[in-house]
């Protein structure tokens, strides 16, 4: 249960032990095909751009700056954790000029700050993380990329431990280009590197003045494979990882069948239940307040006088928690993945796992207050769960 590599169904591990097909058998390129176009229905981006492409998702945030952004350009960063701290150093390596607006671990910068910050330069992009994961934080994207819109400006979104657990609406919400990777919420192994790119995005990268810093992430190289692959004709120009993305394939088969709606409600009830059985065992969330927490994962503080000791004791009880993250709060806070494809049996596996280590410990809570509170939002009809209190 941490934030990525993710639990993998077995349709999708399936793929991963199979002979590698060749890239331009017709069984491929199908696939592939397919791949394709359930990237863009992921993403909710019927006018984008798929990128599939070999790499983590750190590769992802490459290519976005260098298919987009040009030496001397002045970019604005709002950063409410670790990876929007890397999305700047990345920027700065690519002889960006970078501007950071960064909110306090566990807070968000509001949304009138983002717009005065926005005004104080001509920006070429705003670049913003969907959830944090070494916070659990969420940024609200829709109204951020409506301002960044309003004054010309690219918005990228680092979806990476977002998409496919929280609502994301690309072309709607006019995001420019919006990246993740495969091991997150789409439950599928590491090894893939996705971004969608709008039509804006493409004409930047268009009329780019300067050439693309690097060979394998140039769009360039890339855009020929992604068309001939979407046409069902073969095409090379790296050899593309033909088993991930065969479990690529399994897994978005998946979650398009699931659906993009009860997608996302699960997660968001997986993450109320969570949220519940925190609050019943005295565990205090990293982000301020519910709104900004992600449905993704918590980030959690260590009760009063414990330490990583106590995810220790949770291994030990059989479930593998992830240890802080944010420089700022590497000693003080864990972090329990819940996305992927999870439901009421992990949810109570957890939770009992972490109330028996808790209880070993010495907490005063009883034994299954954390069980009895998740219960209790997976027992609800769904119409009985407007609470957003959680
Ligand atoms: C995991 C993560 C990344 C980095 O992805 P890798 O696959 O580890 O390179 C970037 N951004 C966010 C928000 C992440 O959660």
């Amino acid at each position: 249960m941490i934030p990525g590599p993710v639990e993998v169904p077995p349709a999708v591990l399936h793929e991963m032990g199979r002979p590698p097909q060749s890239h331009v058998a017709p069984a491929f390129i199908e696939r592939f095909g397919r791949v394709i176009e359930g990237v863009r229905a992921l993403f909710r981006a019927p006018d984008g751009q798929p990128f599939v492409v070999a790499g983590s998702g750190t590769l992802a945030m490459e290519m976005a700056v260098v298919n987009l952004i040009e030496p001397g350009d002045p970019v604005l960063v709002v950063v409410t954790g670790y990876f929007g701290d890397r999305f700047a150093s990345v920027l700065e390596r690519f002889g960006a000029r970078v501007a950071i607006l960064s909110a306090e671990p566990g807070e968000v910068p509001p949304a009138a700050m983002v717009d005065e910050a926005l005004d104080g330069a001509d920006y070429r992009a705003l670049f913003l993380t969907h959830v944090d994961t070494s916070t659990g934080v969420r940024l609200d994207i829709e109204p951020l990329a409506a301002a960044a819109r309003a004054r010309g400006v690219l918005t990228v979104v680092d979806g990476v431990c977002a998409t496919a657990g929280e609502r994301f609406e690309q072309t709607a919400w006019g995001v420019d280009l919006a990246l993740t990777a495969s091991q997150k919420a789409i439950g599928a192994p590491p090894g893939l590197a996705l971004l969608v790119a709008g039509p804006q995005a493409l004409a930047t990268w268009r009329e780019r003045r300067s050439p693309v810093a690097g060979y394998y992430a140039d769009w360039g190289r890339w855009l020929p494979i992604m068309t001939a692959y979407e046409a069902r004709r073969p095409s090379y120009f790296a050899t593309p990882p033909v088993n991930l993305i065969a479990a690529l394939d399994a897994a978005l088969q998946g979650l398009l069948g699931e659906g993009m709606e009860p997608l996302w409600a699960r997660h968001a009830r997986t993450a109320r239940a969570f949220r519940a059985a925190w609050r019943a065992l005295g565990l205090a969330l990293v982000p301020a307040r519910p709104a900004i927490a992600a449905n993704t994962m918590s980030a959690l503080y260590y009760p009063e006088g414990q330490d990583s000791a106590l995810l220790a004791a949770v291994r030990d009880e059989g479930v593998a928690l992830a240890g802080g993250l944010h420089p700022a709060l590497r000693q003080r806070s864990f972090r329990v993945g819940h996305m992927g494809p999870i439901g009421a049996g992990e949810i109570l596996t957890t939770v009992g796992a972490i109330e028996r280590a808790l209880h070993r410990a010495g907490a005063s809570s009883a034994p299954g207050a954390g069980l009895t509170a998740a219960q209790q939002v997976l027992a609800a009809n769904q119409n009985e769960e407007s609470n957003d209190e959680l």
